[in-house]
């Protein structure tokens, strides 16, 4: 070895340490993070931005009514310091697996979160499923979600609690807490990013509010019953489901009160969702002036990330206004 070569690795290792220690410092190293669904995944990977990125469960067009784990999904939970997922009636997928985790990984369930505001389960007219006693005795059908609804613990609530921009702030402040307790060496980049979030989202809501402000008194039929959040919110109209539950086919009855409700209201518009088969929308809207929209509460034809949350918000609005106001 000559001379210059050991004084390149004396000064290397003299200071490695420090390099170490500023690495440290400036990235501490982030945590691993698993999400449940995409609209609370986005929220996360906001609030994680510049530090890591969040995985998640149900990715592409899946629904997580209807969702099954895979094998990657158990090992992902087991490699998880931080889950993330809405809770017990939404992802039945996830009760099980959570249970038997059994490892130091922290369970945050976001409709425990501070601040969220929290709609029943409503019942009653067209968003009645299970009273009507004409489900078809087949066995899938046996299983219905009205069940689910009614001896879950937690099941009285509806768990679409992210179609509201003031349920995501309370959602995105639990997650920041989280992650900035489970992490503190980049608590500082959680609070700036979860500031940003909120400004994003203040903004967003009063663009939805801009868009919708039109269409506010015309009723519509949705194809599950996701949407009393946005409606609460925003004080449209949803005059019914086709079903309550995409767990749930709704039985010929319920069909035909649709129907009949789309009729005596004037109902202009019917909307499908991408996960589920339009052919039940066609069999509503058949025989009626009403046309059909699409509307994706659950997010399934966009792209997992940050700017996931706002594409969803935005086009729910924005295809209300446009089945909504067309030809009325
Ligand atoms: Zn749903």
């Amino acid at each position: 070895m000559n001379l210059k070569k050991f004084l390149l690795l004396a000064s290397s290792l003299l200071f490695a340490p420090f390099q170490l220690l500023i690495a440290g410092a400036a990235h501490a190293e982030a945590p691993n993070v698993v999400v449940s669904i995409k609209p609370i995944h986005s929220l996360v990977a906001s609030i994680m931005q510049g530090v890591g990125k969040p995985s998640l469960i149900v990715e592409g067009a899946a629904s997580p009514h209807t969702y099954s784990m895979k094998p990657s999904n158990a090992s992902a939970l087991e490699q998880a310091n931080i889950v993330f997922w809405v809770g017990h009636g939404l992802e039945a997928f996830l009760e099980k697996p959570l249970e038997t985790l059994g490892s130091d990984a922290k369970i945050v369930e976001l409709d425990d979160a501070p601040g969220l505001e929290k709609l029943k389960f409503r019942e009653g007219g067209a968003f009645e499923a299970h009273d009507d006693g004409d489900e078809h005795a087949h066995g899938a059908e046996d299983a219905h979600s009205g069940e689910e609804a009614h001896h879950h613990d937690e099941g009285e609530y509806d768990m679409h609690l992210w179609l509201d921009p003031a349920n995501a702030r309370a959602m995105a402040a639990e997650i920041e807490k989280t992650l900035a307790e489970a992490d503190s060496g980049n608590a500082a980049t959680y609070k700036a990013n979860l500031e940003a979030l909120n400004g994003r989202l203040d903004k967003l809501d009063k663009t939805i509010e801009e868009t919708v402000t039109p269409i506010k008194d015309k009723p519509f039929i949705v194809f599950h019953d996701a949407y009393q959040y946005f409606e609460h919110r925003y004080h449209v109209k949803v005059a019914g489901s086709i079903t309550v539950s995409p767990e749930t086919m709704p039985g010929a009855q319920r069909l035909s009160e649709i129907h009949a409700k789309i009729e005596e209201l004037g109902a202009t518009c019917v909307f499908a969702e991408p996960q589920f088969e339009p052919k039940l929308v066609n069999v509503v809207l058949e025989g009626t002036q009403a046309k059909s929209g699409t509307l994706d509460p659950e997010a399934g034809t966009l792209d997992a990330g940050p700017e996931l949350y706002f594409q969803m918000m935005e086009s729910i609005g924005a295809s209300l206004k446009s089945c909504l106001s067309s030809g009325s």
